[in-house]
């Protein structure tokens, strides 16, 4: 178990992966030097979770490089950035610089089979929709990495797990293209996805073609049955892939063979370029939003690709049974007027609104916008104007925060129709909505847009706009 004796890990950032990369790093028998840029953390040494530990420093604010480079290897945490404490100088120059996935996954017990989710939107739901299948068919499943748990966690209840038995025979992880800043070497998927891309984290990765690259790193190192899930047509994708596809088999998404959805039937259909196909059921999926049939469907391949023995009608059986996170199309309630309020506060982009907005079909809504919109690539249009024709069959929107007044005026010269109304914070949308919509109607937050404007992340959002539904 202690591989790492005698070694010295720095962990940089402490954050949730951080210190679950620190209690491995213990586990596996380093001392640690744990090491964050925010003076107001609580010294790792002095953390009640830590303490039995001797083997801990922290510094915390300024931290020299030498301590870096002094360190056998560094783990770098998803939100540090290879620009950060000269890390990109120290990788080049050849130190061990891993991420956090990376360190977690070098002591995997190779017997568990990874099924990884990145992906611009709906990376969490399709991994939850994996995760739940899994669940429902009693295969003992790790379900993390972005999304809850980090994987480092996995890890270490693999390290002190008895037998193979006690541990996971699946991980499904989420990862993020922050994760794959660094380039991976264990981390080794069965199965790995990316659901789609269009712009965002422009502001870290500053091309389309970088945020692919790192997206794409996940088709580096695969194992068998090495099943590669993406989207048709997307050119940055494309370019990305094809440095990667080695020996990768494809379905790709929207395409035929591949994996196609029909939303009028409500059938999914996966066929493979020898001719097989295999038929998914979705009439049974509790979800709002045409884009989680697709999200299902995907999950559902994607376990199925992962050759665990389990049939097509197995999977099935799971889809009357998934349920959505909070805050992705979450239906809060229907209040005394008849209007039923929906929380998509997870819509952080542009695309995402987009996806909510045309999965309502005939349903007509008051959309709230606003908060604070992203970078995009070409800096010269916010990308609302897309929106526009689906919100011209709606009832109203309420644009707010700090970029409400930039997307009113975005969506007003790009020919909306419908009643607009720019206002100064969520409440204020929320009351101007109330008074807008009418009985039948909903009124859905997808906000296309940050949080950080007004609230601490997207769940602080969500959670006080169901306060103010709840209390209408
Ligand atoms: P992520 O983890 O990638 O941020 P989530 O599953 O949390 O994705 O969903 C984020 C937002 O994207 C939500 O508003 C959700 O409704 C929307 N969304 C979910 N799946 C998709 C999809 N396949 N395409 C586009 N948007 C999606």
């Amino acid at each position: 178990n202690e591989d790492l004796k005698g070694q010295r890990v720095a962990v940089i950032g402490l954050g949730t992966s951080g210190r679950a990369a620190a209690k491995l790093a213990l586990a596996r028998g380093a001392s640690v030097l744990a090491v964050d840029k925010n003076e107001k953390l609580v010294p790792l040494e002095l953390d009640p979770q830590f303490t039995e530990h001797a083997d801990i420093q922290t510094i915390l604010g300024y931290c020299d490089n030498s301590h870096l480079a002094n360190a056998d290897s560094v783990v770098v945490s998803p939100g540090v950035s290879l620009q950060d404490y000269n890390l990109s100088t120290l990788l080049q120059s050849g130190r061990q610089v891993m991420s956090e996935l990376d360190f977690a996954a070098e002591v995997l017990p190779k017997e568990i089979k990874v099924l990884a989710v990145t992906g611009t939107n709906g990376k969490s739901t399709v991994t939850s929709f994996a995760g739940q299948m899994l669940h429902h068919l009693d295969i003992k499943a790790f379900v993390g990495g972005n999304l809850g748990k980090p994987l480092s966690e996995a890890a270490l209840s693999c390290l002190k797990a008895c037998s193979m038995q006690d541990a996971y025979q699946v991980a499904v992880v989420e990862v993020s293209s922050y994760m794959m800043e660094i380039p991976n070497s264990y981390f080794c998927p069965s199965v790995a996805v990316v659901l789609n891309l269009t712009p965002d984290h422009l502001e870290r990765h500053k091309t389309m073609q970088n945020y692919a690259a790192m997206k794409c790193r996940l088709f580096a190192h695969m194992k068998d049955p090495k099943l590669a899930v993406l989207p048709v047509g997307n050119p940055y994708l494309n370019e990305s892939f094809s440095n990667h596809a080695n020996g990768c088999n494809v379905a790709w998404i929207d395409d035929f063979p591949g994996i196609k959805v029909n939303v009028e039937t409500k059938v999914a259909t996966l066929s493979t370029p020898t001719g097989s196909t295999t038929h998914l059921l979705l009439g049974d999926l509790k979800a709002m939003g045409t884009h989680n049939y697709s999200n299902a469907a995907v999950a559902a391949f994607s376990v199925l690709g992962l050759n665990l023995g389990i049939d097509s009608d197995t999977i099935n059986s799971t889809v009357g049974k998934l349920h959505l996170l909070p805050h992705r199309m979450q239906v809060v309630c229907t209040d005394a007027h008849g209007v039923t309020w929906v929380d998509d506060s997870k819509a952080t982009n542009v695309e995402s609104t987009y996806a909510g907005l045309m999965g309502l079909n005939e349903h007509k809504s008051v959309v709230l916008l606003g908060g604070l919109a992203k970078v995009l690539n070409d800096q010269e249009t916010n990308g609302f104007e897309q929106l526009v024709g689906l919100l011209n069959r709606h009832r109203g929107v309420i644009t707010f925060g700090s970029s409400g007044a930039m997307i009113h005026k975005t969506l007003c010269d790009s020919g909306l129709r419908i009643p607009c109304v720019n206002t100064k914070n969520l409440e204020d949308a929320v009351n101007c909505a109330r008074t807008m919509a009418m009985r039948g109607d909903m009124i859905l937050l997808s906000p296309g847009c940050a949080s950080f404007d007004e609230f601490r992340n997207f769940e602080h959002r969500g959670k006080v706009f169901q306060h103010l539904a709840v209390s209408a």
